[in-house]
């Protein structure tokens, strides 16, 4: 298969990244660190799968989440979802890790003081590239695109132009690319894109998690553990409207502007930890609230398949009470197994 990305070489790179490491580490493992310690629930409406454990992840670990260790089937059936095998190619790897690297000094490392952030507050990067910021933007929500993350895909024409993007501007080498970039006459084409992205300030232990819209596309939204980005594929700033998403729209609206449109200098939003657990908790809700609809509607199917007729209200709150008022686990409290003793322990 040719690489997704430049569609020249063979797409050689396996274990490679969606999100970069260093981006997602803290939502799934307390301690950060990058590789084989994370700890990863899927939480998609009608997925029940296991949580995925990285390989040094201990026993021990692994026992407070399901109750017992892996057997061997599931250990070959463990897949992360962050990480994809031969769909780009290796040299493609490591042209997107100069961005990546570039994201990770001027505003990872360098953007960390929520000291002043009453609420939200803006910073700008006076002494950054916004082109090489924006590709790594670009190269984020492009990649979550290719793979289909969580459901999600920009329109043709957008994927389209991301893709020539990173072909076009990001070559082998990062001084080539800043060289190429500077003497480009075009290059502010890169800029004609809204796009917010906005750091949120997190406790060192609080639970991040990663979520990507898979409906809303004015602008395409992405919660990548601390940072928001939001992006509209069309060069025309007055479409850019918010639309709720958690109550960020609501947020972005108070606080000073934190869009960049054909922007001189790169605008990065701030959101302080106390907006940010607005936020988590108003996703959740969300969430929870969609995941119970589909739980009680297979039980709904399942119980019309066996009885010809649907189940009545008292049926399904026993049911819903049956799936969680035990004290399973919760890396199995939702897997299919579980799922199909609560229904059959409902329909006793
Ligand atoms: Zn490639």
């Amino acid at each position: 298969m040719k690489c997704s990305i430049c569609n020249l070489n063979e797409a050689d790179q396996t274990g490679a990244h969606i999100f970069p490491a260093w981006m997602i580490a803290s939502a799934f493992d307390h301690k950060s660190r990058t590789r084989g310690y994370e700890i990863i629930y899927a939480k998609y409406p009608l997925d029940s799968k296991l949580p995925f454990f990285g390989n040094s992840v201990s026993i021990d670990q692994i026992k407070d989440q399901i109750g017992r260790d892996l057997t061997n089937e599931e250990i070959l059936n463990q897949k992360n979802m962050f990480t994809v095998d031969n769909l780009w190619c290796r040299k493609c790897e490591r042209r997107l890790k100069q961005v990546e690297d570039y994201f990770l000094e001027t505003v990872e490392r360098k953007i960390n003081d929520f000291s002043n952030c009453n609420d939200t507050d803006r910073i700008e990067l006076n002494n950054s590239n916004n082109y090489l910021i924006r590709l790594f933007l670009y190269s984020i929500i492009y990649r979550a695109s290719l793979v289909r993350f969580m459901g999600f895909t920009l329109n043709y024409k957008s994927a389209k132009k991301l893709n020539f993007f990173l072909n076009n501007y990001i070559k082998d080498d990062l001084q080539s690319t800043l060289s190429f970039i500077s003497s480009s006459y075009r290059k502010d084409q890169l800029l004609k894109y809204p796009i917010r992205c906005i750091k949120t300030e997190q406790e060192a232990n609080s639970a991040g998690l990663v979520f990507v819209h898979n409906k809303h596309n004015k602008p395409y939204c992405l919660i990548i553990n601390r940072y928001i980005i939001q992006f509209y594929g069309k060069g025309n700033q007055a479409n850019f409207k918010p639309n709720s998403f958690f109550g960020i729209s609501s947020i972005i609206k108070e606080a000073p502007e934190f869009k960049n449109y054909k922007e001189e200098v790169f605008r990065i939003g701030l959101i302080n930890q106390k907006l940010w657990n607005n936020v988590m908790s108003s996703l959740f809700n969300s969430q929870v609230s969609y995941i119970m609809r589909n739980h009680i509607r297979r039980f709904e199917l399942m119980h019309k398949l066996k009885f010809g007729y649907m189940p009545d209200k008292t049926l399904i709150t026993l049911f819903i009470k049956e799936l969680i008022d035990n004290d399973l686990p919760l890396g199995i409290k939702y897997t299919k197994e579980k799922i199909v003793e609560a229904m059959n322990r409902a329909i006793k």
